[in-house]
């Protein structure tokens, strides 16, 4: 009989590497080869087009349909030339990850004559037949009518042969249906927003925006491998395996230097990445076995994100060629270190200044503390819905792990801030803020050392943290988009700096002097959100008390956590903003619960069909073989003599009639389970029953599939071990 198991490790011992794609020339020489860029735009479409094209884009500003078709025609000429032949509209609906819908680059005429042709509507904008992605009730089926619409902040690119069109994702009524439509929105109040706080500090700042260095962590498997795991396959990680006897203990792995076969993937994944005008810089290991990151010089938020979607996609598509797999979930492997994606945020201006980092004279310190204090006002004023905005079935594994941020949302800032602000506290205006004879602004206590970045001083165990000169939300998942993180901090942060303004100029105009109001208010807002400043250990139970006697969101199940997108201050705040609607809102929260539902409905079947057809009758095998070899070692030898020789057959026999009987038992509730949540009446109730009353019977039964495993002859055992998963490359 063959066991796919050892076909697999045969094939996956034979995987060499394959050969590398190796990059011609310099970076400089193949950086962005395939984005049409506004330098190579300037070689196909006129100057006058793309100055006005340039401002409306810079400014937020709509596209006139006029300029959308210059434009389109000087696309099309260069991809052309560059040998595309197809041209697709690339969205981020709701599911995550990206979707397509390809076009060839011709047309029929009236004579059937075929004409070239790609139009500046076609650019503009497209109805895929949409009516299968998700949209949480507001557009109904029966209508269809989904459009998407060329986002011109994000430049067009070339996969293969086809051109790609960022596009956002909006239904007939243009409500978004996607990500990026209101990550687009978001960005627009906040740097509008950002800069009319900056007014206070620098009349030369006319732009703002926010950028975003996302650190995308994954592990690799075997090919041959991979196929052999249903649950992999099917659910993106292991349902059940027991723990190598070898796993991340040594943390050599972090340590280590890069496998051979890993770095030959790495280096045309950062050919790849270059090509298509991705910044990445740097690749490690990870703590996991078989765990890596990837990370890009940060870029505009937008843009950003446009980059790590793509990232994603090409990574799938090297390992391939390297007969891997890339595994994005979160958490593929229990016992181990799972895989987020830290997102580092920060505020930049046109100036060339960064306003989370302590600035060059006093104005730019002021500047720094006003937008830092802003900061956490708002992460704490929203931390549930930031929690909101990272939750998902797959991230619900590796949050408030040990190994992992917590599923409490607080703030690190570190000792040199912390005591900046300290002191900001206890002081007067006149102690903080000393305007000479000249009308010249000195920061007294308020001063804080230009270089702040001290790396030694970190917390790992934060999910906020303050890293010098940005904030890293390290909360996010390795599979998420990044824009559900990045609009709901935006348009938080938006909401502080808007009522920010508000207060410190209804103040001004009655008269006080600008300085003192910004340091009241200021100081009044270090006092206002000392909530979520945590320097601690978030791993902590202490930790749990005390955030909940702070009053901190402190939920732990995903679907009860999804609540907070209705939450009153969320809805009033993205209303405030014009990030999102309450429509929309409610369509997002009906989208989470859906693909929660989905997932672990899939989840559960799959898990149903491991145990019965796999785990079962290897185990039953085993069993038998045991159960005649008693039978024959009684024939042979004495009664006197079986006594003590059977005691280890028996309590093996007994073991695996144990765990095989809690198994059937248990998947007959799981499913019994799964069916009662199936039949409840909405998509939230099914979520929570999910999460109630199936995850628990899913982690019951893989306790005892797992104890087979370690009992069960290694020879009939057909699912690849953790030790084969993680320690194969
Ligand atoms: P670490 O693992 O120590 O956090 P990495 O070098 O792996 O550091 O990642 C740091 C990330 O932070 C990179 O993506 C980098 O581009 C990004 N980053 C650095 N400075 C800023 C900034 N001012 N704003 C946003 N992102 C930044
Ligand atoms: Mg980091």
């Amino acid at each position: 009989m063959s066991n796919i198991r050892f076909e697999a490790l045969k094939s996956a011992f034979e995987h060499k590497s394959a050969v590398v794609n190796e990059p011609e020339g310099k970076v400089k020489d193949y950086f962005a080869q395939d984005v049409f860029t506004r330098e190579k735009m300037k070689e196909y479409i006129a100057q006058e087009v793309l100055d006005q094209l340039f401002d409306d884009v810079d400014n937020g500003r709509t596209i006139h349909r006029d300029i959308a078709g210059s434009v389109a025609i000087g696309i099309r000429k260069w991809a052309i030339e560059h040998g595309a032949t197809h041209f697709t509209h690339w969205f981020q609906p709701l599911t995550g990850g990206t979707a397509e819908k390809h076009d060839a680059f011709f047309t029929l005429d009236k004579s059937g004559a075929l004409l070239e042709e790609f139009s500046g509507d076609s650019l503009y904008q497209q109805e895929p037949d949409a009516s299968s992605f998700p949209n949480g009730g507001i557009r109904n089926t029966f209508e269809a009518r989904g459009y998407s619409a060329w986002d011109p902040s994000s430049p067009v690119f070339l996969i293969g042969d086809t051109l790609c069109i960022p596009t956002v994702f909006v239904a007939y009524t243009g409500e978004a249906l996607d990500y990026k439509t209101p990550l687009i929105r978001s960005t627009a109040t906040l740097c509008h927003a950002a800069r009319e706080v900056c007014a206070y500090f620098d009349k030369q700042v006319k732009h703002v925006h926010a950028n975003l260095g996302w650190e995308q962590e994954y592990f690799l498997v075997d090919e041959a491998l991979y196929n052999a795991r249903p649950d992999l396959m099917l659910t993106g990680r292991t349902l059940m395996g027991h723990n190598s006897a070898k796993s991340q203990q040594l943390e050599d792995h972090y340590f280590g230097a890069i496998p051979a076969r890993v770095l030959a993937f790495m280096r045309e994944l950062e050919y790849e990445a270059l090509k298509a005008g991705i910044p990445v810089k740097t690749r490690h290991n990870e703590v996991a076995p078989n765990q890596f990151e990837m990370a890009p010089i940060f870029e505009e938020v937008n843009l950003a994100n446009d980059h790590n979607l793509l990232v994603m996609s090409i990574m799938e598509r090297v390992a391939e060629r390297h007969h891997f797999r890339v595994l994005l979930h979160e958490k593929p492997y229990a016992g181990v270190n799972g895989s987020g994606k830290h997102c580092n945020w920060s505020l930049a201006t046109n100036t060339g200044v960064n306003l989370l980092a302590p600035g060059k004279n006093p104005y730019q310190n002021l500047q720094f503390i006003t937008f830092l204090v802003n900061v956490l006002m708002a992460v704490q004023r929203h931390n549930g819905l930031l929690k909101a905005s990272i939750v998902s079935a797959t991230n619900e594994h590796r949050l408030g792990a040990n190994e992992a941020p917590p599923a409490i949302i607080s703030v690190f800032l570190g000792k040199q801030i912390s005591a900046v602000l300290d002191k900001l506290e206890h002081a007067t205006a006149e102690e903080a803020i000393i305007i000479n004879a000249k009308k010249e602004m000195k920061l007294g206590v308020a001063n804080i050392p230009e270089i702040l970045l001290d790396n030694t001083d970190r917390n790992r165990t934060s999910p906020f943290a303050f890293t010098g000169n940005r904030f890293e939300f390290r909360a996010v998942g390795s599979s998420a988009n990044c824009g559900a993180a990045m609009l709901a901090l935006n348009a938080a942060v938006a909401e502080q700096l808007m009522r920010f303004k508000e207060e410190v100029d209804a103040r001004i105009e009655q008269g006080e002097a600008k300085e003192r109001v910004l340091f009241d208010v200021i100081k009044k807002y270090i006092v206002a959100c000392k909530a979520i400043r945590f320097d601690g250990n978030g791993y902590s139970e202490e930790w749990k008390a005390e955030a909940a006697k702070r009053g901190l969101d402190c939920e732990t199940s995903v679907p009860l956590v999804i609540d907070r997108y209705l939450a009153p201050q969320t809805v009033e705040m993205f209303r405030y903003t014009g990030v999102l609607s309450e429509a929309e809102l409610q369509s997002r929260s009906e989208v989470k619960w859906e693909t929660y539902v989905k997932k672990l409905q899939i989840e559960s079947r799959v898990m149903g069909d491991l145990v019965v057809n796999h785990v079962l009758p290897a185990a039953k095998r085993y069993q038998t073989m045991l159960l005649q070899n008693v039978l024959a070692v009684k024939q042979v030898f004495s009664a006197d003599e079986t006594a003590s020789l059977n005691e280890m057959d028996y309590s093996i026999i007994k073991q695996i009639e144990h765990h095989s009987g809690a198994i059937v038992e248990g998947v007959e509730r799981m499913t019994d389970a799964r069916h009662k949540a199936n039949r409840m009446p909405d998509e939230r109730a099914k979520a929570i029953a999910y999460h109630d009353n199936v995850l628990p019977l899913m982690a019951e039964i893989r306790e005892h599939a797992d104890a087979l495993e370690l009992i069960v002859d290694d020879e009939m055992w057909t699912l690849p071990k953790y030790r084969e998963l993680m320690f194969i490359h």
